[in-house]
C-alpha cells in the first residue's frame, strides 16, 4: 500500500489543524520572531484522535510513553515501518510541506526548503542498532543499544519539518517515542507534518501518539519537558539561549548548538572552484544552515582573484559603506556586543541589498564585501546570504582569526587548500565537529561528500552528527564461564 497521503487527506489534516487555530494561549517565548508565532488551539487529549498534538506537556508525555510501550511490542519491524512511513511521506509531500513551511516562516529559499525535505531519505535507520559481543576465556559479554523511552526534542525555526523528520527517524530507529517542542515560528508546519505522520502510523501499525507535539510551545512548555519524569532525555537543536537553558535544567541533554563556520582559502587551490563551492554552501537556503559558510579568510596574494571568482559564480560585491549600513540594520550594538536582530535572517540577497542602500539583480545568489576580521558579520552568526571576506597576510593569521570567529562552538569549519600540512593545522586548531576540505559545507552531511545526513549536529555536548546510536543507552549482559563455544 502507498504511504503517500493523497491530496484530499493532506488537505483535511491541514484544514483540521488550521481550523483549530484561533484560540489565544499565552505566548511567552523569548524568541525574537514573535510576529510569526501562531495562536494554536488543539483538542485536549481526551479527544480520541488528536494525532499526537497536545497543549499540555504532561498529557503529551503520558501519551508518548504509551506510544513507546506499543513500539516496544512491535519490535524492530515496527521501527522500520515508522521510518518507511516518515521517509516516504516526507519525500512525497516535500513540495507542499516545503511551501507551507516557507509561507509560515518567511525565511530561506523555497526550492531549498523543498530540497531539505526530499533528502530526509538519507538519514540512517535501524541498521545502526547492532549489538556488540565478545567471547573469551571467562564466557561471553553482549552489549545492546537500547532506547531511553520518551525523548523531548526542541527544534529550530530555520528547518522545522526537516529537523523533526530527521529526529523521528534517528530516535524511532533507536526505539524511542518523542515529544516535540517546536519553535513557535515553525509550529504550524510541525503540527501539520506530525499529525500526518501519526495518522499514517496509527493506520499502519495501530500505534497512537508515538510522536507528540506541543501545539503552543512556550518557555513554560520547555520547562515542563525538562521537569517531566516520563521524558528521559532531551535533544536540543538551536542557538545559545536554549542550549544554556537545557544544560542548566538537570535533564540529560544532547545539544546541537550554534555555529559560525569560518572558511580559509589559500594560494594552492583552484580559486574558481573554491568560490563556486563557497557560494553553493553559503547561499543554500539563504545561509540558514548552521554548517553554512559564514565568513571567509583569504590569503591576500589571491584576494582579487578570489573576489573576481565570487562575482563570476553569481555573488555580488557590495561596498564597505553598504555593508556597514546593513550591519546597523542587522545587529544591535549593546555596549560593544553585537546582537542579531531577526528581521533580515534568511532573507534574499535582493532584500539585504535594499537594506544596505543599494540594489542587485534577481540572479544574485549572495552578497559579499571585504571587511576586517572584527566586523560584526564576521564575529556573529548572521544566517543570511551576506558573506564577509577578510584578507590575511599569512596562513597563521587566518587560523587565529578563524578561531576567534568560531568562538570554540566546535561546530564546523571549511578549508580550500591542497596543502595537507595546512589542512591538518586548521583541523587541530579549530577542533570542530565537522571539517570539510575542498567542497561546499553541505558535503559534510553526505550531500556530494561521503557520510550520512542529520539535521541535529550535537556540537556542544560532543555526540557529533547525530544518528540512531546517539539516542540509545548501552546495556551489557554477561554469561560467566559458559556459552563461549570456541
Ligand atoms: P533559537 O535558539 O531561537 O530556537 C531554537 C529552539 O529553542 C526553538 O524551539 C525555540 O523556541 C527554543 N528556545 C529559544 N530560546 C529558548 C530558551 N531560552 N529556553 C527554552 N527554549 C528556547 O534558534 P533558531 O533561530 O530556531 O535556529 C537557529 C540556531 O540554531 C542557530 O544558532 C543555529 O546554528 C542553530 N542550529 C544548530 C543546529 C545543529 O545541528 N547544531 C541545527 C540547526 C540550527
Amino acid at each position: 500500500m502507498s504511504l503517500n497521503l493523497d491530496e484530499e487527506s493532506l488537505r483535511n489534516i491541514v484544514r483540521n489543524v488550521l481550523a483549530q487555530m484561533g484560540n489565544e494561549p499565552k505566548q511567552t517565548c523569548s524568541c525574537k520572531n514573535k510576529a510569526s508565532a501562531p495562536n494554536v488551539y488543539v483538542a485536549s487529549s481526551s479527544s480520541s484522535s488528536n494525532n499526537g498534538i497536545f497543549t499540555d506537556v504532561k498529557q503529551a508525555a503520558e501519551a508518548a510513553f504509551e506510544g513507546y510501550k506499543q513500539l516496544c511490542k512491535g519490535g524492530f519491524a515496527a521501527r522500520q515501518k515508522v521510518i518507511d512511513i516518515v521517509k516516504s511521506m516526507t519525500v512525497a509531500n516535500a513540495k507542499e510541506w516545503g511551501t507551507f513551511e516557507f509561507n509560515e516562516t518567511k525565511i530561506g529559499r523555497l526550492a531549498d526548503k523543498i530540497g531539505k525535505l526530499e533528502i530526509v531519505k538519507l538519514v540512517p535507520g535501524i541498521e545502526w542498532i547492532r549489538p556488540d559481543s565478545y567471547s573469551g576465556d571467562f564466557g561471553i559479554m553482549h552489549e545492546e543499544y537500547c532506547p531511553y523511552g520518551v525523548i523531548g526534542s526542541i527544534t529550530p525555526v530555520t528547518h522545522s519539518v526537516p529537523t523533526i523528520a530527521g529526529n523521528i527517524i534517528n530516535m524511532v530507529a533507536a526505539g524511542n517515542a518523542i515529544v516535540f517542542n517546536p519553535h513557535p515560528g515553525g509550529v504550524k508546519s510541525a503540527v501539520m507534518a506530525i499529525s500526518a505522520y501519526n495518522q499514517a502510523i496509527e493506520k499502519e501499525l495501530g500505534i497512537k501518539n508515538l510522536i507528540c507535539c506541543i501545539a503552543n510551545p512556550t518557555l513554560e512548555s520547555f520547562d515542563a519537558i525538562c521537569k517531566n519524569d516520563l521524558i528521559s532525555i532531551m535533544c536540543i537543536t538551536g542557538g545559545p539561549g536554549v542550549v544554556n537553558a537545557a544544560m542548566k535544567s538537570g535533564k540529560k541533554s544532547i545539544c546541537a548548538g550554534p555555529g559560525n563556520p569560518p572558511v580559509i582559502v589559500d594560494d594552492t587551490v583552484d580559486i574558481n572552484k573554491a568560490a563556486a563551492d563557497i557560494i553553493a554552501g553559503g547561499a543554500f537556503d539563504n545561509n540558514l544552515l548552521c554548517i553554512g559558510e559564514k565568513e571567509v579568510f583569504v590569503l591576500e596574494s589571491v584576494l582579487d582573484k578570489f573576489m573576481a571568482a565570487l562575482s563570476a559564480n553569481g555573488a555580488v560585491k557590495i561596498s564597505s559603506n553598504a555593508v556597514d549600513k546593513l550591519s546597523k540594520t542587522v545587529f544591535d550594538n549593546k555596549n560593544g556586543h553585537y546582537v542579531l536582530k531577526r528581521d533580515l535572517v534568511g532573507k534574499d540577497p535582493q532584500e539585504l541589498a535594499m537594506a544596505a542602500g543599494t540594489s542587485v539583480g534577481s540572479a544574485a545568489k549572495m552578497l559579499f564585501a571585504q571587511t576586517d576580521a572584527n566586523h560584526p558579520f564576521v564575529i556573529e552568526e548572521q544566517m543570511m546570504p551576506m558573506l564577509p571576506i577578510v584578507a590575511v597576510r599569512s596562513f597563521e593569521e587566518a587560523i587565529d582569526a578563524a578561531m576567534k570567529a568560531e568562538h570554540n562552538y566546535r561546530h564546523s569549519a571549511i578549508i580550500h587548500s591542497l596543502d595537507v600540512t595546512r589542512m591538518t593545522a586548521m583541523a587541530r586548531a579549530l577542533n570542530t565537529t565537522l571539517f570539510v576540505k575542498n567542497g561546499p559545507s553541505t558535503a559534510g552531511l553526505g550531500l556530494g561528500g561521503e557520510g550520512y545526513l542529520s539535521y541535529s549536529i550535537a556540537t556542544t555536548t560532543g555526540e557529533g552528527i547525530s544518528n540512531p546510536k546517539t539516542f540509545t543507552r548501552r546495556r551489557r549482559c554477561v554469561m560467566v564461564d559458559n556459552l563461549n563455544i570456541f
